[in-house]
């Protein structure tokens, strides 16, 4: 009790304050009598009133009441909601705002968890137009007075909210997801129920290839059986001539994971193919593939600069997913070897290099942290090593294996600051690296999402 006593905000009380800073989700930074209050919504240097919805030990949340005096980087949010939904957490701040953001919010992150404090970090590589960007998008699918609705969960509930347009969202996949919901009510399947664990079809997912127009509907089903799948999937296709791949996914489990298991082509192609720079790739419903195609060849035009090949070069490319970058940087490579561990994206790989008449690029499936020792034990040698790996960043076995495998260069392409600082410092805290430079590139607009690309050389 002692300590609350020290607190100097209560909940339900209002206070009126200056915010001074961002943080990583979005949040304002509000502090009265320098205890921190975060606030969603608040911009840096807006004094404004809040009310505290909840007090823990070391700081609170508070929800905006009133804007006093605005930032100057302050725009009116458009999409109606905007908040509630949660997929987007920066559209009230300006398109030149969340560059600036993000270009700090890496240089901070380096700082404070790499401790890496004269890294250059460049400004943020933004789109002309920041909307309609992703080219995939997973509706989950429930109901409202008998009828199908899909739309999106509310913020930190599981309350399914009907939207049939997202701004962030390719318009026609936003169309193709409307068309296959009614569709479906029509034939009256039901949706899944996730408290009975009853009802059939889960998610509606929709991919689209940018260069070739192409779709690919997945739906998300709970058992194999998917009633009047005939009827279906010939008004899919009647209503939508650029859908040409149909793919059923079987997810028994109950689980807030979108994708089972199982995946059945229902009809047309199992792959839609898209092209960056130049390069066709043809990508099936398990693979990953980035959202945003814009950014996507900016950042894989980083990553070729970085790599510095002139044709001599043995490149491994870790993490490789279907083999993009690998195939990017084979057409100026002397050989590249691409590791991935979904198999589904190694057998997508493969497909793809023979596509483009690509023969130097070699895949394997499996952990990139047990395929690079075997490569090195069989004598392989990079010159330039580019890892791309999920969030959680490099597995330490991988930066190990880096190290001894001492490469010229290392491209680090990452989708989080955190453990790209955590991983840059392992690689130069041992001397034999030094970070030249890092890139942020705006791939997730309106979200506070950051990609980068890290250039580190042999010292
Ligand atoms: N470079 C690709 C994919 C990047 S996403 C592109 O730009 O499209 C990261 C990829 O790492 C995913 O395809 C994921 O399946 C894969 N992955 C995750 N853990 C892995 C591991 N331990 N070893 C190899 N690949 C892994």
């Amino acid at each position: 009790m002692a300590q609350s006593k020290q607190i100097p905000v209560e909940k339900n009380k209002y206070y009126r304050t200056t915010v001074e800073d961002l943080t990583h989700e979005g949040a304002g930074v509000a502090k009265v009598d320098g205890f921190p209050v975060f606030v969603p919504k608040a911009l840096p240097a807006e004094d404004i009133t809040l009310k505290i919805v909840k007090v823990k030990k070391n700081f609170a949340f508070g929800r905006l009441v009133e804007t006093h005096q605005a930032s100057s980087d302050r725009v009116e949010a458009p999409c109606p909601v905007f908040g509630e939904c949660g997929g987007c957490q920066l559209q009230h701040l300006s398109y030149e705002g969340q560059l600036a953001y993000k270009q700090r919010q890496v240089t901070e992150t380096l700082k404070r968890l790499g401790g890496l404090e004269d890294v250059v970090v460049h400004p943020t590589i933004g789109m002309e137009d920041p909307w309609s960007y992703r080219n995939k998008v997973q509706t989950p699918v429930g109901e409202r007075n008998s009828s199908l609705i899909a739309g999106f969960y509310k913020q930190r509930s599981h309350e399914l909210v009907d939207l049939d347009v997202c701004m962030i969202q390719n318009e026609a996949n936003d169309d193709v997801v409307q068309g296959v919901r009614a569709i479906a009510e029509t034939y009256g399947i039901r949706a899944y129920d996730e408290k009975t664990h009853k009802g059939t079809l889960r998610h509606i997912l929709v991919r689209n290839a940018k260069t070739t127009g192409e779709q690919m509907v997945t739906l998300v089903t709970k058992n194999a059986t998917l009633p009047n799948k005939a009827n279906i999937i010939r008004d899919i296709r009647e209503q939508y001539p650029s859908v040409v791949s149909i793919v059923q996914n079987v997810n028994p489990k109950r689980t807030n994971v979108i994708l089972g298991a199982e995946t059945n082509v229902l009809w047309g192609k199992e792959t839609i193919r898209d092209e960056i720079d130049g390069v066709s790739f043809d990508i099936s419903s398990l693979s990953f593939y980035q959202v945003n195609p814009v950014q996507t060849e900016k950042l894989y035009e980083k990553a070729l600069k970085y790599a510095s090949l002139t044709g001599e070069e043995t490149v491994i490319d870790a993490y490789c997913g279907i083999g993009t970058i690998s195939l990017f940087l084979a057409r100026k490579a002397k050989h590249v070897y691409g590791v991935e561990i979904v198999p589904e994206a190694i057998e997508d790989a493969k497909k793809n290099a023979v596509l483009n008449d690509i023969d130097n690029a070699t895949f394997a499936a499996g952990k990139a942290e047990d395929v690079m020792p075997t490569w090195q034990k069989q004598g392989i040698h990079a010159d330039v090593i580019v890892v791309d790996p999920p969030r959680k960043g490099c597995d330490d076995a991988l930066l190990q294996t880096m190290l001894t495998m001492k490469p010229n260069r290392i491209v680090y392409v990452s989708c989080n600051p955190a453990t790209l600082a955590r991983d840059l410092a392992t690689l130069t805290n041992s001397g034999a690296y030094e970070v030249k430079e890092v890139q942020p590139v705006d791939m997730f607009p309106q979200t506070t999402h950051v990609e980068c690309c890290a250039l580190l050389v042999l010292k």
